[in-house]
């Protein structure tokens, strides 16, 4: 495939529906094991859309590693398929209340990309999972109880749903007395940045206060398509901000984290969370060390601007929810006195 021969779309919809979602077709365009992917997709489903595929043919290993299926997503018995408590702490489908204010409320089944180390590999790419049904008994469940205060859109990936069904979703929660802060989770602007027309901006715009977190876990992603996505977006109104996931053969080293960081912020995207990630099976091959990301964290403290520093979270199996963690800067706390570690790494004493 040529660079940028998707070009040849003119809307988003072509692009997805020419998705490659077996392991016959992926063979065609990248030298795969047809039937370990065979048999991996038997689980859990692939698409690869063409904007997506030539990010992988044109930039790597890095880039492939996200969506192409892996034996050992099957051979992994490690974690649980909901580590989370997702479902336990879900009053009606597809909606989990885990913090008092605010809720987790699925409104597609669909992504543009089926990321191979998804949290949510259980629901994701399994049609009617998510129906008019369960997106009216959410919208009831959030009307109904008055501590919510911001619900948090999210999928499956919201934007892949139609421009009126976004419209009409979002006029419904905004319709909510005591819903005061609107948010998507939505990875679009980095696996199907077309999906961003100015159509969608329109209808977004009209939600305010209304937040975007997307999802961008590798420099290589940030394309000229996504960026133009990510400007669309901010220019009416919508700070925007990202949720990367740490990846072992990814994005897992101080450099190619700390160039994600600095880029996000040129497009508009202020970095919110680096995840670790999270205990779920079929996606060991992706986990790294708490370690790791620590010394990640380091090395973005102090030396890149505190506007691109994200958070560390990991999120409690359980249902515990997120905790951030921190590099250790404190070194020893005494009477009149606390030593702490700088950037440099030099060891200072801070009077109290
Ligand atoms: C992550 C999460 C949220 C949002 O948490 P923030 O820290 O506000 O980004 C809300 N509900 C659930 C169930 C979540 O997992
Ligand atoms: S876009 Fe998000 S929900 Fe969809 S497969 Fe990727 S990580 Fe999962």
């Amino acid at each position: 495939m040529k660079e940028n021969s998707y070009n040849k779309y003119s809307d988003w919809h072509d692009i997805l529906s020419d998705s490659i979602n077996t392991a016959e077709d992926l063979a065609k365009h990248l030298p795969v094991d047809i039937s370990g992917v065979r048999r991996v997709t038997e689980s859990y489903p692939m698409r690869i859309n063409p904007y997506y595929l030539s990010l992988m043919i044109n930039k790597g290993d890095h880039i492939r590693k996200q969506a192409v299926p892996d034996m050992r997503e099957i051979e992994d018995i490690s974690g649980s398929d909901d580590p989370l408590c997702e479902e336990r702490q879900s009053p009606v489908p597809n909606l989990t209340h885990r913090y008092p204010d605010r809720v987790l409320f699925m409104v597609s089944d669909q992504c543009a990309m089926y990321c191979r180390f998804c949290m949510r590999k259980r629901k994701v790419g399994r049609p009617f999972t998510v129906t008019n049904s369960t997106i009216n008994s959410g919208i009831d469940y959030i009307r109904a109880n008055n501590t919510i205060r911001e619900v948090v859109v999210s999928g499956g990936d919201p934007l892949l749903l139609e421009d009126d069904a976004i419209d009409r979703i979002l006029k419904d929660l905004r319709s909510i007395n005591q819903i005061e802060i609107l948010r998507l989770h939505t990875r679009v602007p980095s696996t199907l940045p077309q999906r961003i027309t100015k159509n969608l901006a329109d209808i977004l715009r009209q939600y305010h206060p209304l937040f975007i977190n997307t999802h961008f876990n590798h420099p290589d992603e940030i394309t000229n398509e996504a960026a133009l996505a990510c400007t669309t977006l901010a220019d009416a109104g919508i700070p925007l901000g990202c949720q990367t996931v740490l990846l072992k053969g990814v994005n897992d080293n101080h450099f190619v984290m700390q160039t994600l960081m600095k880029k996000l912020l040129t497009i508009r995207v202020r970095p919110y969370y680096i995840h670790h990630p999270d205990i779920v099976r079929g996606t060991s091959h992706f986990r790294t060390t708490v370690k790791n990301g620590l010394g990640i964290m380091r090395s973005l403290h102090g030396h890149a601007s505190g506007l691109c520093v994200p958070q560390y979270m990991i999120d409690l199996p359980g249902g515990g929810g997120k905790i951030p963690l921190l590099p250790e800067y404190i070194k020893s706390v005494s009477d009149g006195k606390i030593m702490v570690e700088n950037y440099k790494g030099e060891v200072l004493a801070y009077p109290e």
